[in-house]
């Protein structure tokens, strides 16, 4: 007769809070809906795609945002969301067809799927959810196709045409989690080194002086949007973010791209929050305390002396608390 399976080892106090604490915030995801997550009052800027791209660039900074969902007037669809991927598609068009600058220049925002297939990028996909979908659903779907934002689209059933109701951030999710779970939250007490969040090896990381066309391939190449500047001591100095690209090629100008990262810092708006830190030892529900407060886009680990120990982004943090010990749910 084989042996009965030995006992599981009991859960720690901290480990059964822990586990209460994801529990209840996936059941709060799984009742709200992404509507839920709107204010009462929003804009929503929305482009067309017969706009020309350079003329994108100058609409986004001037109403300060870094993304906007994409219309074809010609079909009266929805026809994806603009972000700074895009540019940086645009950017290495530029850099492998140098001689079609005059071309470039008269691009317009419906030639953004052949940039891409001319320079071979991977397509990104566009996802979508119906505003009335479990969020716990929208989160899933970000998850699985890597989408940083997620439009929510209805159907208008007497036309039946789609529009854009609005457009949700992993950083709009995780405060609304932040903001209506501060009872679940505070259970969260494991440490990043506990849970191992985030990246701690082979980081990507850049200098002050690299140039910002440098650490677009790098970002392109490792495939995420954030390379933290360090000193020659490994100290931290700041983070460049792939939104940063769009103040850099402003009007078309391609060739600031051979400027430094510390030049094209400069020019980021006046209201910027700056970079975000925490050492290994924060608990989660400190993470959550922060996200409450202010807007992160991700954090950069530290030790005592701002030397570099690893990157938390949002997607870590959302994927640790929707899919970790998953199955124990059910328990
Ligand atoms: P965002 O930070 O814009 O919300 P994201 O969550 O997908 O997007 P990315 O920065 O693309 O974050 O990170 C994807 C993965 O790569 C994460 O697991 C993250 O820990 C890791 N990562 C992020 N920045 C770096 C870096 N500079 N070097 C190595 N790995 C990184």
């Amino acid at each position: 007769m084989a042996d009965a399976p030995p006992d599981p080892k009991p859960l720690s106090p901290l480990d059964k809070d822990q586990r209460q604490g994801l529990k209840a915030i996936r059941e709060f995801l799984r009742k709200r809906t992404s509507y839920d997550v709107l204010p009462l009052s929003f804009r929503l800027i929305v482009l067309d795609t017969d706009l020309l791209i350079k003329k994108s660039l100058n609409i986004l900074i001037q109403n300060s945002i870094v993304s906007a969902p994409l219309w074809d007037s010609h079909i009266s669809r929805f026809a994806g969301i603009l972000t700074a991927t895009d540019y940086i598609n645009v950017i290495q068009y530029h850099c492998q067809f140098p001689d079609e600058m005059s071309k470039l220049d008269q691009f317009r925002l419906a030639s953004l799927p052949d940039i891409e297939k001319a320079i071979g990028a991977t397509p990104i996909e566009t996802v979508s959810v119906h505003p009335s979908k479990p969020l716990y659903e929208a989160l899933r779907r970000m998850l699985k196709t890597r989408a940083r934002r997620i439009p929510l689209v209805d159907l208008d059933e007497e036309t039946g045409r789609e529009t854009v109701i609005s457009v949700i951030t992993q950083y709009r999710i995780l405060k609304f989690i932040a903001v209506n779970n501060e009872h679940n939250t505070i259970l969260l007490k494991k440490t990043v080194r506990d849970l191992q969040l985030g990246t701690y090896t082979d980081l990507a990381v850049a200098r002050m002086g690299t140039t910002v066309l440098e650490v677009i391939n790098l970002m392109v190449s490792r495939n995420i949007s954030c390379v933290p500047i360090v000193d020659s001591e490994n100290r931290v100095l700041n983070a460049f973010e792939a939104v940063d690209i769009i103040p850099c090629i402003k009007g078309g100008a391609y060739d600031e791209l051979n400027g430094s990262v510390g030049e094209a810092l400069c020019k980021r708006p006046e209201d910027n929050p700056g970079i975000f830190t925490c050492s290994e030892d924060d608990r989660l529900d400190s993470i959550f305390d922060t996200i409450r407060k202010s807007r992160v886009h991700r954090l950069v680990v530290v030790d005592d002396e701002n030397k570099l120990k690893g990157v938390i982004s949002l997607s870590d943090i959302l994927k640790y608390v929707l899919l970790h010990g998953e199955e124990d749910d059910a328990a």
